[in-house]
């Protein structure tokens, strides 16, 4: 079962062992020519590597939860910094590059599509490229976002469509939009797909996240 690194410490051979978000602990060996893993060796490759999936055997297999050492009683082997946690900073800068790519394909929607298809037709396509740029993001950005685990994933998805209805509604206000013209984008009956749009952010970071488990 693919599993999420979460953090590491060092057996009493030295050798370094991920922790898995499932409670299981695996060896992470840079052994050449048998086992090449170089990034293990080094503090940035380790810290690149939290989030990243590795095959959980133990889970497959019904194990226990493995014992971990308890941080403070071997401050030299155990590397737990950051281990777990979300980097709120990363997942905002994320989407502010979202926000950004968003922006610019909105006014290239409002001059060049617009006036050819219609105003609400033209918002409704604009909800189908508008999550392709989403899913880009999302997937180019992931390993730097290394978020931990399903939960950090939705969490970060959360984050993202607060974020997004906060920048709308400020944008709407700012450009003196009524309140009509703001929901009709989110009320299906009158033909606005951004609820869409929004559930499909909500879903990305984790859906790149098993797609890039799955290629491996
Ligand atoms: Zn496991």
């Amino acid at each position: 079962m693919q599993r999420h690194i979460c953090g590491y410490h060092r057996d009493t051979e030295d050798d370094w062992v991920a922790e898995l978000d499932c409670g299981h602990n695996q060896h992470v060996r840079h052994n050449p020519p048998w086992t090449n893993r170089r990034w293990v060796t080094t503090h940035a490759g380790r810290e690149a590597h939290i989030g990243s999936a590795l095959n959980c055997v133990k889970c497959d297999e019904g194990a226990p939860r493995d014992w971990l050492p308890a941080p403070h009683a071997h401050d030299d082997t155990v590397w737990r910094k950051g281990a777990g946690a979300i980097r709120w900073g990363r997942v905002i800068a994320v989407w502010l590059l979202i926000a950004l790519a968003e922006s610019v394909h909105g006014t290239l929607r409002q001059l060049f599509l617009a006036p050819v298809v219609g105003d609400m037709p033209a918002r409704q396509m604009a909800v189908l490229s508008g999550s392709a740029i989403i899913f880009l993001v999302t997937w180019l950005c992931g390993r730097w976002m290394a978020l931990p685990g399903r939960r950090a994933q939705l969490l970060a998805g959360a984050c993202w469509v607060l974020l997004t209805i906060a920048f709308e509604v400020g944008v709407g206000l700012a450009l003196g939009y009524s309140a009509e013209r703001m929901l009709s984008d989110y009320d299906l009956r009158q033909g606005g797909l951004m609820a869409f749009g929004l559930l499909f952010m909500f879903g990305s970071p984790w859906l790149a996240a098993r797609l890039r488990d799955a290629r491996g």
